[in-house]
């Protein structure tokens, strides 16, 4: 028996470029191997024979390209591209249109497994646009009998996430050594056998063969199904430890009369939503208890969470510190970026102007305080010093900044309310940073504008309550949104220039900052910032100051750019999709966005809602840069959804989970968004994982649980 532990170099004749390749695939021993899991399996049973091939088959095949090369189609002037492809029973040629940058891909003599419809021509067939995908080398070597259905391999063939000098093949024969040679019964399963029982989940040794060897499909699914519950359960054991840890320290009891807060909004020019009054009096009844409050507040952009964030506000300010006849209690609002800081700062003077209170904002480029002496109605520049002296004497009640607000220099008397806006990256350390001395804690307020689906929200976000504003306020004119077609291209901007003429600002978003590089398929034809700004200064809009935004900038260089756009000293902003958080210039109606098929709906969603701002109509073109015609349809639900979320439920059910992008953005797997999908799934892991948490806080009876958490990474990276 080989201990699992032990390093594969001591199990396998391991050369160089494998070494540097298992390397980079995080793999060092044998256990290692073994939890390397396949990101998919193929049908064996599906791979056709070239020889058997007849006309009308769906078929998949594997082969080596013989030949392949692009033409011009008959008279016609489209480029078709003709590939010859052998496997060991014969030849058959494939032919596609209007792609020839797969000559490139799939140069003479590499593999390749194509998958398309057997279409006749003369007395010969051929595959008429195949799918294609290039691979290292065929499945399982020419000499394993591929073809010979008798022989003991099974029927779906794991596919591994593969890197230079370890192949996918390469991984599941060794793989498949582990299996027979490895200590398996000295893995321990971390999920309490309980749980397994009561959703039928295999143990992690059948689990482990399963995802490696399934037998049939079913083997695969309940294996993966595992694995996902596993890392969710996990991630929610990780965020509810997380918020009892938090709420073990008592919080300011917050007591606002309701006819008070009532007066409070009455003064707004507007009414309430009513997703806005129901998240007003959960957070106040939050604020009530003596625990400190974990909430999180979505809302689309626009949706007016800033309202609530300064209703909320009062009813903290409005109460004084224990003890103390004098004062208030202080509330902390941070800003993802100094200019939203600032814009955040006249919004609450607007709020607050009527009363007797003092606001202070602090930006890395300076401070300022509201009221001023002089003027009471605006506000004064007073030095750091000063502001900072203030607020440890609790003279300024609300306090607006960036992350500079919560450093270890700005001390707070009575700081009981926190409201994090856009800033994912408030993790759980800083959030224990914001622990007094003597114990007590703020409540935290989070608010965000993204939207993501619910399942995924309640995994991210397992540490808070969920309240979401799911209603724009009414009167608000609804962007125009169209999607253009290639062909529109000089019409649309005939429309677009009418918009600029009148004194509107214009966003054109593009996928990428730079030139592609011609040998990816995939990026050709993405217009790139630099290039677009370029073409349209100089053949489109000559007569108007065009400038760029990406994230390759440096915050200063970005944060200026933008304050050109906002102050109209830049008409038109090429820009990636950076945009999607920052300043809201309302003077911007119009937003073109490039290549848009290859977006996600919720960030198409997103990116149009920087030209929500504005009492002019405001405009948002989709260029679909596809003949596809399920790509189109997708788009135009962008038309129809009511908001965000139901835009980001459709990318999860239309596109699946890859299409929000778990493991960059939110520190889960491709395997545990697998379980996003699954409502059920995410709930039960939550439920489970409340359930264990509350019978043994400390995990003390549950030792395999506790070890296992201490390895799992207590920072989920939030982008
Ligand atoms: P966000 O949710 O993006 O932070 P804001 O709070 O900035 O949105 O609100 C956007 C705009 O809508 C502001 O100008 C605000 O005054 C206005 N607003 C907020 N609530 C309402 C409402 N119920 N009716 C009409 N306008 C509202
Ligand atoms: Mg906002």
């Amino acid at each position: 028996m080989i201990s699992l532990n032990t390093p594969l170099e001591k199990i396998f004749r391991i050369n160089a470029p494998e070494k540097k390749g298992l390397k980079k695939l995080g793999i060092n021993t044998a256990k290692d191997l073994l939890f390397h899991f396949p990101s998919r399996y193929d049908d064996i049973a599906e791979i056709k024979n070239i020889a058997n091939l007849k006309e009308g088959d769906d078929a998949i095949v594997y082969g080596k390209i013989l030949s392949i090369k692009t033409g011009k189609a008959y008279k016609k002037n489209i480029p078709l591209t003709e590939a010859t492809i052998e496997d060991q029973t014969g030849t058959i040629k494939a032919v596609w249109f209007h792609q020839a940058y797969i000559a490139k891909m799939l140069p003479t003599g590499s593999f390749a497994k194509l998958k398309g419809k057997v279409t006749k021509s003369g007395s010969s067939v051929y595959l008429a646009n195949p799918e294609f995908e290039k691979t290292k080398e065929l499945p399982i070597d020419g000499s394993d009998s591929l073809f010979q259905k008798n022989i003991e391999k099974p029927f779906f063939y794991p596919i591994y996430p593969e890197s230079k000098g370890v192949s996918s093949r390469w991984l599941y024969y060794h793989i498949q050594e582990i299996l027979k040679k490895g200590d398996l019964n000295s893995l321990i399963d971390p999920i309490p056998s309980e749980i397994l029982k009561k959703y039928n989940l295999p143990t992690l040794k059948t689990a482990i063969v399963w995802i490696h060897s399934p037998k049939k499909e079913f083997d695969a699914q309940a294996a993966r199904k595992r694995f996902a519950f596993e890392e969710i359960f996990f991630i929610q054991l990780v965020r509810q430890k997380a918020r009892l840890e938090y709420e073990k320290n008592p919080s300011f009891k917050i007591t606002t009369p309701t006819e008070k807060i009532s007066e409070f909004i009455e003064r707004f020019p507007f009414k309430l939503t009513n997703p806005q009054q129901k998240a007003i009096d959960q957070i106040t009844s939050d604020l009530a208890k003596d625990k400190p409050m974990s909430r999180l507040l979505e809302g689309d952009v626009g949706s007016g969470k800033t309202a609530v964030a300064a209703t909320t506000s009062y009813a903290t300010i409005s109460t004084r510190p224990e003890g103390q006849d004098f004062g208030t209690l202080q509330v902390a609002y941070m800003a993802p970026t100094e200019i939203l800081a600032k814009q955040h700062f006249g919004s609450f003077i607007e709020y607050f102007k009527h009363l007797p209170v003092n606001i202070g904002v602090i930006t890395g480029s300076g401070c300022k305080k509201f009221p001023s002496k002089v003027d009471p109605e605006g506000s004064t520049k007073i030095s750091r010093a000063q502001l900072l002296k203030w607020v440890e004497s609790g003279e300024i009640s609300i306090l607006i900044g960036t992350h500079a607000l919560i450093q270890k220099t700005v001390k707070f008397k009575d700081l009981a309310y926190v409201i994090i806006d856009e800033q994912h990256r408030f993790g759980t350390a800083q959030r224990m940073k914001l622990v007094r001395k003597d114990g007590k804690a703020p409540h935290l307020l989070s608010m965000t504008a993204t939207p993501i689906p619910r399942t995924l929200a309640l995994t991210i976000y397992g540490d808070l309550d969920l309240t979401l504003i799911d209603q724009m306020p009414s009167g608000r004119k609804k962007i125009i949104t169209e999607i253009v077609l290639s062909a529109q291209r000089d019409d649309l901007y005939k429309k677009v220039r009418k918009e600029l003429s009148d004194g509107r600002q214009m966003y054109v978003i593009c996928a990428r900052i730079d030139e592609p590089d011609p040998n990816k398929a995939l990026a050709l034809n993405v217009r790139s910032v630099k290039a677009e700004a370029k073409r349209l200064k100089k053949d489109i809009f000559q007569e108007y100051e065009i400038d760029i935004l990406h994230s390759k900038m440096t915050p200063k260089e970005k944060e200026e750019t933008m304050q050109e756009f906002a102050e109209g000293e830049i008409n038109i902003l090429v820009a990636t999709s950076v945009v999607e958080v920052g300043v809201n210039v309302p003077n911007a109606t119009v937003i073109i966005i490039e290549g848009a098929e290859r977006f996600g709906l919720a960030q198409l969603h997103q990116l149009r809602g920087r030209v929500q701002r504005s009492n002019h109509q405001a405009y948002c073109y989709c260029f679909a840069d596809t003949k596809n015609k399920k790509s189109i349809e997708r788009l135009k639900a962008l038309k129809t959804a009511k908001n965000g979320f139901e835009l980001s439920e459709l990318d999860l059910s239309l596109r699946g989970a890859g299409e929000l992008s778990g493991k960059k953005q939110w520190g889960i797997s491709d395997l545990g968004m697998e379980a996003i999908k699954n409502i059920k799934m995410v709930e039960a892991a939550r439920t489970e994982a409340q359930n264990l948490l509350r019978e043994d806080p400390e995990l003390e009876n549950n030792l395999t649980v506790k070890e296992r958490l201490s390895m799992q990474k207590t920072e989920i990276h939030f982008e």
